[in-house]
């Protein structure tokens, strides 16, 4: 049974059992209709209140200024990698309408922390490689900071950053879902993103998939845009939330016709999306629906942000503290080298010793009932996620079985 099970998996990862209890209803019969959420138009009097609610209810819980607008998209993270670059080159051609000829294209600054800020920039580079020989290419994506040399244990250190004057953008990814880095989000942390150092006019993306609604964002404002796959905090995979600066909701087919910028597929144009409130074309109606009900639980069980970030605070403090203590009996070892780096939604880690120790630990933990530990497949060892619906009493057990192993 689920009370016998504590799932660690990076996503899709736990749900909240009530919510799930009630989504199983709701997938059956919605709201006394007779017709499962499933079954409905997604432009019917039903569903519209599911969206605009959680709509509304994500608002309110990430105290999102009235000058961005809130999106439900599809394509998943990964789809994002592309929109972002589409739509915010289109913003910057419309911005410098000049005759093609004259165009120069922009730089796009990317923070290398880890394999899902790899993989963005990898995209940027895709996308904008020239539409033909003996052409310019689109944009120029650039490598603002890497630690990939460090084998990603890591955040930049202040100087290590270097941005460029007249990037289209700069982009980060603030958690690090593989390799189990996050950036600190108290600014006077020194491993903190330089938003500081960021030049003035320079747009700021931030990946936020596997931080989503773990704790407060800080400095929404200081973003163009946010994003995140909902599959670890949020709800099923399916759907994607964003969180986009309404002077960004660009028509980019007007920056087409000017030239020099890559075509934007329909259903990623963030505008198309927000003129037509998330619906133009047929939504993701389950996933939105039962994020929408997760968002209605963290409001009215979990205390909101402020209560979920001091339970998340506390598993991680633990956690790692665990770990600590087995490192320095020689037992484990974390991954992630500075302290301020340190995941609160990943903790990864491996166990020292000979190889077959890892399997022990990991057939140990089965046994016990903790699920899904292993580590990603790119880089191994052991991954315990730990978002909003693992309890802190799931985390307290864990520790003790690590506490037991590594004796
Ligand atoms: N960014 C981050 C931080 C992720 O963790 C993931 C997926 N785990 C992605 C992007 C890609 O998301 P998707 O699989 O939904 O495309």
């Amino acid at each position: 049974t689920r009370d016998q099970v504590h799932n660690f998996a990076a996503g899709p990862s736990p749900l909240p059992g009530s919510v799930l209890e009630e989504a199983a209803q709701g997938l059956l019969n919605y709201d006394d209709t007779g017709m499962g959420i499933c079954e409905l138009s997604h432009r019917g009097k039903e569903f519209k209140a599911v969206i605009e609610g959680a709509e509304a209810d994500l608002r309110k819980l990430l105290s999102i200024p009235e000058n961005y607008t809130i999106l439900f998209s599809q394509g998943g993270g990964t789809g994002q990698f592309s929109a972002v670059v589409l739509n915010l080159l289109s913003a910057h051609r419309l911005k410098n309408p000049v005759p093609a000829q004259e165009f120069k294209p922009p730089v796009l600054d990317y923070v290398l922390t880890g394999s899902w800020s790899s993989k963005a920039y990898a995209e940027a580079q895709r996308l904008t490689l020239p539409p033909f020989p003996n052409c310019p290419a689109f944009a120029e994506p650039r490598i603002a900071a890497s630690m990939k040399s460090e084998k990603w244990t890591r955040l930049p250190r202040k100087d290590e950053y270097s941005f460029s004057k007249d990037a289209a953008f700069v982009y980060y990814c603030e958690n690090e879902t593989i390799n189990g880095i996050e950036f600190p989000h108290d600014p006077s942390n020194e491993a903190a993103f330089p938003f500081e150092s960021v030049p003035e006019g320079v747009e700021i993306v931030a990946d936020y998939s596997s931080s989503f609604i773990s704790r407060p964002i800080l400095n929404i404002e200081k973003h163009a845009i946010i994003y995140a796959g909902a599959q670890k905090n949020l709800g099923p995979s399916g759907v994607t939330v964003l969180i986009v600066r309404n002077d960004l909701l660009v028509d980019t087919t007007e920056a087409s016709k000017l030239g020099c910028v890559p075509h934007t597929p329909i259903t990623y144009e963030y505008k198309i999306l927000a003129d037509n409130k998330s619906l133009y074309n047929t939504p993701p109606t389950f996933p939105i629906y039962v994020s929408a009900l997760v968002l209605k639980h963290l409001i009215k069980d979990k205390g909101g942000l402020e209560g979920l970030e001091s339970t998340n605070k506390q598993k991680a403090e633990l956690l790692y503290k665990t770990l600590e203590a087995a490192e320095k009996k020689g037992k484990a070892r974390l991954v992630v080298r500075d302290e301020n780096a340190r995941s609160w939604m990943n903790v990864t880690f491996t166990i020292e010793g000979a190889a077959e120790e890892e399997k022990r630990f990991l057939d140990g933990a089965e046994k016990k009932g903790f699920k899904q530990l292993k580590g990603h497949r790119s880089v191994g060892g052991i991954r315990a996620s730990i978002y909003n619906a693992v309890t802190l009493d799931s985390v307290k057990l864990l520790c003790e079985y690590i506490n037991e192993f590594c004796t």
